[in-house]
């Protein structure tokens, strides 16, 4: 077992398998001239098996692929199937733009949930949000997926000032399709323009919802870092993930790989641990794991506390986002 020493168990894998995307989402991968990891860096196929069949051997019973953007890897579908062979949950965060290329392997490979991240119902905000016209692609898969009985959660970070305005439109959507809203607080990563200013709240969140609509606060599962709620009648949910105002660090199980094999045991962790370099090396990784777990932060990393009015991004040190792998 993957244990730290606040006896939190360890048993979920989020993997991120690349640093690449085809958008370029401003809060998440900051300037247009970023430079991707080089292909020879990242884990290869073979190496992300025997990293994951490690983690598995240690209890990890879920593993989630992400990114950047899991799905503009090449072997991405080989991954997918290859991983749905382990005893585990396997699922995926994605920006909806190829799930049409997917759908197959996914169903093959029983990934019956997925994210998709979806910020905005507007094209035109979409393009300022991505930099990319790719609202319609999205749009349609998630329509598409939905009608292949895949349970389809979308990730909306809300940002104050600009699409907050959208939460409504959001919870609407749920009234005749199954679709699972996650609201998301907006958190800060290197250079990713965060404000603390910038952040609706999900206090703020529930009393917009709650002028408009009859809302029922639904059982979360363990170790679920949203707040689930549904209006009387709809078909789909919606669910808060409040991590600036009120965190789930005490329940955390979460583990990360970035793209380039270094394990993280927080979102929010400044210190990693090179997996990859001594797999390469054919060095044993468990201790390493051990290692690293015990070093894992009470909440947000050590690095910042629910009190982030204060909070300056350049307090914090981490990597962007699109590099960790969210
Ligand atoms: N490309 C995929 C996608 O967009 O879903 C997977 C990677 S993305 C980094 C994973 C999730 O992190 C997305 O839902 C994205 O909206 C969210 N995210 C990125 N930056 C964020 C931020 N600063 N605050 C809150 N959520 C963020
Ligand atoms: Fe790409 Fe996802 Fe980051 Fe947007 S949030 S830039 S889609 S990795």
């Amino acid at each position: 077992m993957i244990v730290d020493k606040y006896n939190r168990v360890h048993n979920y894998l989020r993997i991120s398998l690349t640093d690449n995307c085809n958008l370029r989402c401003f809060y998440c991968m900051p300037e247009e001239e970023y430079e991707f990891t080089a292909a020879s860096k990242l884990m290869q196929k073979e190496e992300i098996e025997a990293l994951s069949k490690i983690f598995v051997s240690l209890g990890v019973n879920k593993i989630r692929l992400t990114g950047g953007e899991p799905l503009v890897r090449k072997d991405a579908g080989e991954i997918i199937r290859s991983l749905s062979k382990l005893p585990i949950k396997l699922t995926i965060t994605t920006n909806g733009s190829r799930l049409h290329e997917f759908v197959d392997i996914l169903e093959e490979s029983r990934v019956h949930s997925l994210n998709i991240s979806l910020d905005t119902l507007q094209p035109e905000k979409f393009n300022l949000i991505t930099r990319r016209d790719q609202f319609k692609q999205v749009y349609n898969n998630i329509q598409l997926l939905l009608k292949r009985n895949f349970h389809v959660k979308v990730n909306m970070v809300v940002m104050k000032g600009l699409n907050e305005s959208e939460i409504n439109d959001f919870v609407e959507w749920t009234k005749e399709q199954p679709v699972h809203v996650r609201f998301i607080e907006f958190m800060p990563f290197t250079g990713n323009r965060w404000t603390s200013n910038k952040v609706f709240t999900m206090q703020e969140m529930l009393e917009v919802i709650r002028k408009k609509y009859d809302v029922i606060r639904l059982q979360d599962e363990k170790h679920d870092t949203s707040k689930g709620y549904m209006v009387t009648g709809h078909q789909g949910t919606f669910a808060i993930i409040s991590t600036m105002s009120a965190n789930f660090c005490g329940d955390c199980n979460r583990l990360r790989l970035t793209a380039d094999g270094k394990m993280k045991n927080c979102l929010f962790a400044e210190k990693e641990t090179d997996l990859l370099s001594a797999l390469r090396r054919g060095e044993d990784v468990i201790p390493l794991i051990h290692q690293n777990i015990r070093s894992k932060a009470k909440e947000l990393g050590g690095q910042f506390t629910a009190d982030f009015e204060h909070l300056h991004p350049e307090e914090i040190h981490n990597r962007s986002m699109i590099t960790i792998g969210g």
